[in-house]
């Protein structure tokens, strides 16, 4: 999917917010949500995502939603640092089939790095185990 198109409420996401579909949940209130990622790049790959914006990207989202997303994302990145102890941090956001992206509802992707250890691919390495992404969305919100 380009960066044209409408905003597909079936998508993943979007069933996570609902409730229709699992997620092992680091963060929620009215605004966003924040899970793990099910296919994560490194230990400890967390997304963070609006509730209200239909926004399939950064480019069509409404600014003051974004403005408590991205405000989300530095909270949950610091406790990812509290909790994990990487040696780094990589927040990515993709815009565009061409460009990486592959769920159209606009999302950050925040993943631990340590040194010496490669990330994994994309959207495409193995499903984490799901007791496993609890315990890390556990660990990660006691330092929300
Ligand atoms: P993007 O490719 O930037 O659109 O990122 C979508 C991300 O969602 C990828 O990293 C996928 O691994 C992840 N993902 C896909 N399905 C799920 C799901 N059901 N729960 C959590 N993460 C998911």
């Amino acid at each position: 999917m380009s960066l044209d198109g409408a905003y597909d409420d079936g998508n993943i996401f979007a069933k996570i917010i609902r409730g229709e579909a699992p997620a092992a949940k680091v963060y929620e209130d009215d605004h966003v949500v924040a899970f793990m990622d099910v296919f994560p790049q490194s230990t400890g790959h967390t997304l963070v995502i609006p509730k209200q914006d239909a926004a399939r990207n950064l480019l069509e989202a409404d600014p003051a939603i974004l403005a408590t997303l991205i405000q989300t994302v530095q909270r949950v990145a610091r406790a990812v640092r509290e909790a994990l102890k990487p040696d780094g941090i990589v927040v990515t956001q993709f815009n565009g089939a061409p460009a990486g992206q592959t769920v159209y509802h606009l999302h950050f992707h925040i993943i631990p790095t340590w040194e010496g250890v490669p990330h994994g691919r994309h959207a495409g390495g193995g499903m984490a185990d799901p007791d496993e992404l609890k315990a890390l969305a556990a660990a990660i919100a006691a330092k929300l």
